[in-house]
């Protein structure tokens, strides 16, 4: 065997290189297994196609596979697989030359860069990566167009020599001593949680083996059963790769739960296969919360030809969809890219895009198809769905007809059947309520005269109702204390009382207060206070400011009207009593009145207590 050894060395960038290796990607070690797994899946891949084209005879039915080999005691770890091998010639081309000039072009890319933005980790270094955690790499390799191996061995000041070894059959082991500093990299679970992470869908078979440690499990095993087959830690065919037609729901479901360790179920899911000019799959779940209070984050990984590049690239899908939670595998994109480059890239947009109508499409579907599953789901995913079309007009514009509102009664119904529904009582106003309980009184008033109220009960939503008019000036959302709807009156305005309206004005202690007069048909109802629509709005927008620091609390004059029932018996009665008597009882009937409507103020409690007990007493 020719024995001859090669020295060379990687002088004039080394001191440059190393240290910059190792400080640089200090945030994202961990990818260096998953270049050196991924490089041995791609010999693996290419090696395959060459016999798929009949280039290469593999002579016997071969198994091609990756082993990732801990050897705590030797501080090494290994990966080997049975790929394409490199020949001298490919050895020195494409580790010592090209593997370092791409090293090279990021130092000279990313000099000066701050090293957490998150670029690192998206231009990875691919095989010089391994430098960052190891103090020598070995390397062995045997073309398989070769008998012979190479034997290739770099220090971590650059240095390295190459001499001619044997290799039982074609392919490539990478053997990492680990660094002192690095021996973390020496413990078993934390080799399975990179591998878990990284490679869990890599189309190679990938098997993971400590040497010289005895799981528990194996312990307990009786010695007389042979030991269980080993299993790859992989799963080289994932469902998103499958054909959506070709799929069940079990298989949706269990792939979830296997990916994001989440026992509840997913709402439901999309499936994108977009062929070219796109050309990227994936399954995106909408997951279901526990409470409305759980961080709404969810977790979009993507892949590169199944090798996992990052979670919740938001470049890629636009921020507000990072709720759901999915895998996307984009082969058109570089596996180590940086965040610029996402950034600017017209592929990029067009594939956040097509998420983005893709994600419409299937609210669409579900609401025109589905309508009882929509309408199951629809509580659970309506914040999401209302901010999505908050922050993206196009978005809104795609599922406007698909906006559910939900009314008091637990039904549900579009705004567009809303409207029909209303053409004859109050067309172009959708009446809801922000507390089914506080306006309770409005609610029952509304309903008894079939008026439909929807539920808006979110701080969001009030955002969300300013926005959806902004869009559709016509339509016009109201709350039900905002205003008495004329089919709650019976017959047209009735003739002002001065004397009461004063009456009223006086005991507010507001006299400004507008008062009308009107035959509502609920006669129970003596008083209704109203604020209107935009006043309370804009009250609502000052607390928020002032809440948030960027306004002093000054209280603003609210537009409040009280509408006095001329069709109540109590009312009626006010007519006659005496005079102290009858403002002793408006008074009370107006206390009454903005307990229906709000909640008092503890000045308000007090004399409404007061007020009460001294009624009590005459009983
Ligand atoms: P990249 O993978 O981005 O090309 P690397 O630095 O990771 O960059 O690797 C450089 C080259 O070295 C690869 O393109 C490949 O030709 C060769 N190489 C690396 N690892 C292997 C391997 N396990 N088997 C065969 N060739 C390899």
């Amino acid at each position: 065997m020719n024995n001859n050894i090669k020295k060379g060395g990687i002088s004039v960038q080394t001191e440059h290189i190393f240290p910059v290796i190792k400080k640089w990607l200090y945030s994202e070690k961990d990818i260096f297994l998953r270049e050196i797994v991924s490089n041995a899946s791609d010999a693996v891949t290419k090696l395959r196609r060459l016999a798929s084209l009949g280039q290469y005879d593999n002579g016997h039915d071969e198994s091609y596979r990756i082993d990732v080999i801990l050897d705590k005691e030797a501080k090494t770890l290994t990966v080997s697989d049975n790929g394409i091998g490199m020949t001298a010639d490919e050895l020195d081309r494409y580790i010592c030359r090209i593997a370092l000039s791409g090293a090279l072009e990021f130092i000279e890319k990313y000099e000066g860069e701050n090293a957490n933005n998150g670029i690192i980790g998206h231009f990875g270094l691919g095989f010089y990566s391994s430098f960052m955690v190891s103090d020598t790499v070995e390397l062995i390799t045997r073309s398989y167009t070769e008998e012979t191996a190479l034997r290739w061995v770099c220090t971590a000041d650059g240095n390295y020599e190459t001499s001619a070894t044997e290799r039982d059959c074609h392919g490539t082991s990478v053997i990492m001593h680990i660094s002192d500093e690095e021996a973390a990299y020496l413990e078993k679970y934390k080799i399975e949680e990179i591998l878990e992470k990284y490679c869990a869908f890599m189309p190679v078979d990938i098997y993971f083996q400590a040497v010289g440690e005895t799981s528990e499990e194996e312990k307990e095993t009786d010695q007389a059963v042979a030991p269980a087959e080993p299993k790859p830690i992989n799963d080289t065919t994932p469902l998103w790769l499958k054909n959506p037609s070709d799929c069940t729901p079990e298989e949706y479901k269990e792939f979830y739960r296997k990916v994001f360790h989440d026992f509840r179920e997913p709402l439901f899911w999309i499936h994108v296969n977009a062929d070219y000019p796109l050309n990227f799959r994936g399954i995106l779940y909408f997951p279901k919360l526990a409470n409305e209070y759980e961080s709404i984050e969810g977790q979009v990984k993507l892949y590169y030809n199944q090798v996992f590049v990052a979670d919740n690239i938001k470049e890629v899908i636009p921020e507000y969809l990072l709720m759901l939670k999915g895998v996307l595998d984009c082969p058109e994109l570089p596996l180590n890219v940086s965040r610029s480059y996402l950034q600017n890239n017209t592929y990029v947009s067009k594939v956040s895009a097509h998420i983005v109508k893709k994600v419409a499409d299937k609210l669409n579907s579900l609401c025109n198809t589905a309508r009882e599953e929509y309408e199951k789901v629809w509580g659970d995913i309506r914040t999401f769905v209302e901010y999505a079309c908050m922050r993206d007009r196009k978005f809104y514009d795609r599922v406007k007809d698909s906006l559910l509102l939900e009314l008091t009664d637990g039904s549900f119904t579009t705004v567009s059947d809303y409207l029909a529904d209303a053409k004859e009582t109050h067309e172009n106003t959708v009446y809801y309520t922000s507390d089914m309980a506080a306006q309770a009184q409005y609610v029952s008033m509304f309903a008894a005269q079939g008026i439909k109220i929807a539920v808006f009960e979110k701080q969001l939503d009030v955002q969300f109702l300013s926005m959806v008019e902004g869009y559709n000036s016509d339509v016009k959302y109201v709350r039900i204390d905002a205003d008495v709807a004329s089919a709650l009156k019976s017959g047209d305005a009735a003739v002002e009382d001065a004397e009461l309206t004063a009456l009223f004005q006086k005991v507010s202690g507001n006299e400004k207060l507008k008062v009308v007069f009107h035959a509502l048909k609920d006669e129970s109802v003596p008083l209704l206070l109203t604020v209107s629509e935009e006043s309370r709005r804009m009250e609502e927008m000052m607390k928020m400011y002032a809440m948030a620091g960027m306004m002093g609390m000054n209280s603003f004059p609210q537009d409040e009207t009280l509408t006095v029932n001329t069709s109540s018996a109590l009312i009626q009665k006010l007519g006659t009593m005496e005079d102290a008597k009858r403002e002793q009882t408006a008074a009370y009937l107006y206390q009454l009145t903005l307990l229906s409507q709000r909640k008092l103020t503890a000045d308000e409690l007090q004399k409404f207590l007061r007020d009460s007990y001294a009624i009590v007493y005459l009983i």
